[in-house]
């Protein structure tokens, strides 16, 4: 089975100050590994508003440093090992994230079983999950990677914050497909996804379902539900718009 469960739709500084939308990211239970995904502020209290346990987790997984991906990773950290006193589970993290200004606190590294040091373009086992980065992001200076997460009956594809160039359609290929979609117009000065472009994300891709989170507070004003609704008329491919703690489930 499959849970995708939205501990926050939105993202960037903005939504980040305000809380207008959560922003603890993703928490992911595939086939049942779980992943507490880009923790930002507010995964753990909203994990747990959910019932979702992070002592069952067994991966915290960062695409990139920014506070709205890694804010309550330390958190999680302590969660799921029960304040150190089990130790387990992996930390995987882009090398910007661990080194020179880390974001994972030293004094928790030993917490955990494993941290590792991700990569572009690197395949990865964690128990029978097999997961892949993408080519860096282009993400300003900040290491970035997206991921496809390999399961017997789908793939999940998760792309974090970039900006758009036409090699992302080449790498994603989740039936199920989650896009960070902070913008509503493309903007040479930040770098994120708009909505035009997601919409030839997903006409590339071709997805069976696409589901858009990270909203900024722009996309948040243009309603994000009206925003799927067109780029699904657009596509033909269905196009769900997260909501803070949704949960999107498919079953075997
Ligand atoms: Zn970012």
């Amino acid at each position: 089975m499959i849970q995708l469960t939205f501990l926050g739709s939105g993202g960037a500084r903005v939504m980040l100050a305000s809380q207008l939308l959560a922003t603890g990211g993703l928490w992911f239970d595939l086939d049942g590994t779980r992943i507490s995904l880009d923790p930002g502020p507010g995964a753990l209290v909203h994990a747990k508003k959910k019932k979702l346990n992070p002592t069952s987790l067994d991966a915290i997984m960062l695409s990139h440093r920014h506070l709205d991906h890694c804010g309550d990773v330390n958190a999680m950290i302590e969660a799921m090992t029960q304040g150190g006193i089990r130790k387990k589970g992996t930390v995987y993290a882009p090398h910007d994230a661990l080194e020179e200004d880390p974001v994972v606190l030293h004094y928790l590294r030993p917490y955990v079983d494993e941290i590792i040091r991700l990569e572009e373009r690197q395949t990865y086992r964690l128990g029978d999950l097999t997961f892949a980065t993408s080519m860096r992001h282009h993400h300003g200076a900040v290491e970035t990677y997206g991921f496809n997460f390999m399961l017997a009956g789908h793939t999940v594809s998760y792309i974090p914050d970039t900006a758009y160039f036409p090699e992302l359609a080449n790498f994603y290929r989740g039936d199920i497909l989650v896009i960070s979609v902070l913008l509503l117009e493309s903007n040479v000065r930040i770098p994120h996804l708009a909505v035009p472009e997601a919409r030839e994300i997903i006409a590339a891709v071709k997805p069976q379902t696409a589901i858009l989170t990270h909203f900024g507070l722009h996309v948040w004003q243009a309603r994000p539900w009206e925003i799927a609704a067109r780029l699904q008329e657009d596509t033909g491919i269905k196009v769900i718009a997260a909501r803070d703690g949704m949960t999107f489930t498919v079953a075997e």
